[in-house]
């Protein structure tokens, strides 16, 4: 994985190509690579056993020239603003892709959620929520999961905040049910995720089922891209954690070995399948390779060894820009991030507009507006690589940029 600052200039060289190919103005490409606004606050906490760790909390507001700021929450170690600036930019060209009417932003907390009590780290959010509630709100910039936060993350966000400005339940997306959550919200992603990947088939005139489906990362995301291509007839032949790699060539038995990951706590040591390395997985042969961990990990060394035929980018920014030269020279598909992954964002807008009407959707209601939202995207990106031969990364960014200029434009000048 690179560093925070390749991180940021690779994934900006993307939006700089974008910006090239639509003539945009260098002032204007100037705007949509910087972010709004920058925020980084102490979080100093008291541990159960009564010493004081201390971490830094940081948002990144990209753009909200088309609505209020949106994106994740990341708690993990390798938190860094170079990191977040980009993951920001990408929710913004997330959200334009998709039509709606959202901005970008991108917001963590540089720890290790698996070393921290329960209590200590609703301690930690709680008290990120106290030093973040200006900034925060559900018409200036609305917080949802993403890796290392969860539904329980998102309650204490709500419960803090609605503590300072009374029940406000549209400040934070991705809660659970019973407190204002959206019915779908915690599968959107991976669900998502097969329906990009039914779209994109059906475009090429093929089928999903029977082909097979390599998957890095078994987490929120992860999981439910497994389960929703296993319900396609696909096979899933291998899957990795940050513990362990695992391999079946006649396709795992998703749910069991769900179940064991929630007994053990990892993929790792699954009885019906062998162990592999992590390195191992990204190069098996398959149809479908589905990064969805936490992002960077296909470079361009890694990249030399794919043989996929198609890489889904269920995890943001998993491809790097070297990477997916490698991988066009090789005529291995990849279909990018702000496409593949955008369920979760269009479910979260649901669940704010269920927020704001104070109106519940069904699951299937959701499911159906999902579909819909993700079949309209589809079309367009494919119409656009069709006309342009450009690859369908090219053809997102370029449709997505050009929304944001417009934006710009319409507020600004
Ligand atoms: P998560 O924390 O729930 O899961 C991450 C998984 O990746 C875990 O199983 C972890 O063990 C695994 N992992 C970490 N390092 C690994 C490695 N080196 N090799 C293999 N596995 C590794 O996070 P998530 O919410 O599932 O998010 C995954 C990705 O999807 C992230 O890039 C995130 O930004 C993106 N994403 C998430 C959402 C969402 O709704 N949660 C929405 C859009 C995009």
């Amino acid at each position: 994985m690179g560093s925070a600052k390749d991180y940021e200039e690779e994934g900006i060289r993307f939006l700089q190509d974008a910006c090239r190919r639509l003539d945009v103005e260098p002032e204007l490409t100037g705007i949509l690579v910087s972010p709004s606004r920058e925020i980084r606050v102490e979080l100093p906490i008291r541990r159960d056993d009564g010493s004081v760790a201390h971490f830094s909390g940081y948002r990144v507001q990209h753009y909200n020239a088309l609505g209020p700021y949106k994106g994740g929450l990341r708690y993990h170690p390798n938190v860094t603003m170079g990191e977040l600036r980009w993951l920001a930019c990408l929710m913004s060209l997330k959200t334009a892709l998709v039509q709606l009417p959202l901005g970008g932003a991108k917001g963590g907390i540089d720890c290790d959620p698996c070393l921290l009590s329960s209590s200590e780290l609703q301690q930690l959010t709680r008290y990120f929520v106290r030093k973040m509630h200006r900034d925060f709100g559900p018409n200036i910039d609305i917080p949802a999961p993403d890796v290392g936060t969860d539904a329980s993350v998102m309650a204490w966000i709500h419960d803090e905040y609605s503590v300072i400005y009374g029940y406000s339940p549209a400040a934070v997306t991705g809660k659970p049910v019973l407190i204002g959550g959206s019915e779908g919200r915690e599968s959107a992603t991976g669900q998502g995720v097969g329906i990009v990947m039914h779209e994109y088939a059906k475009h090429r005139a093929e089928q999903l089922e029977g082909n097979t489906a390599v998957i890095q990362g078994f987490g929120n995301v992860g999981v439910h891209v497994a389960a929703d291509l296993a319900s396609r007839g696909m096979l899933v032949i291998a899957v990795s954690d940050s513990q362990g790699a695992v391999y079946e060539r006649n396709g795992l038995n998703i749910e069991k070995l769900r179940r064991h990951k929630q007994e053990t706590g990892s993929v790792a040591e699954f009885s019906d399948a062998k162990a592999i390395s992590h390195a191992a997985l990204f190069r098996l042969e398959c149809d479908y390779f589905v990064p969805a961990a936490v992002g960077g990990d296909i470079c361009e060394a890694v990249a030399q060894e794919m043989s996929a035929k198609v890489i889904v980018e269920a995890a943001n920014n998993a491809v790097s820009y070297e990477a997916s030269h490698v991988l066009q020279a090789k005529g291995i598909t990849v279909l990018p991030d702000i496409l593949v992954n955008s369920g979760g964002v269009i479910v979260s807008y649901f669940e704010r507009v269920q927020n704001l009407q104070q109106m519940p959707w069904t699951v299937e209601r959701v499911s159906t507006e999902l579909l819909a939202t993700l079949q309209n995207a589809c079309t367009r990106v494919f119409a656009v690589e069709t006309g342009k031969k450009c690859g369908f990364r090219a053809a997102a960014f370029d449709i997505a940029v050009s929304r944001l200029r417009d934006g710009i434009c319409t507020t600004m000048f």
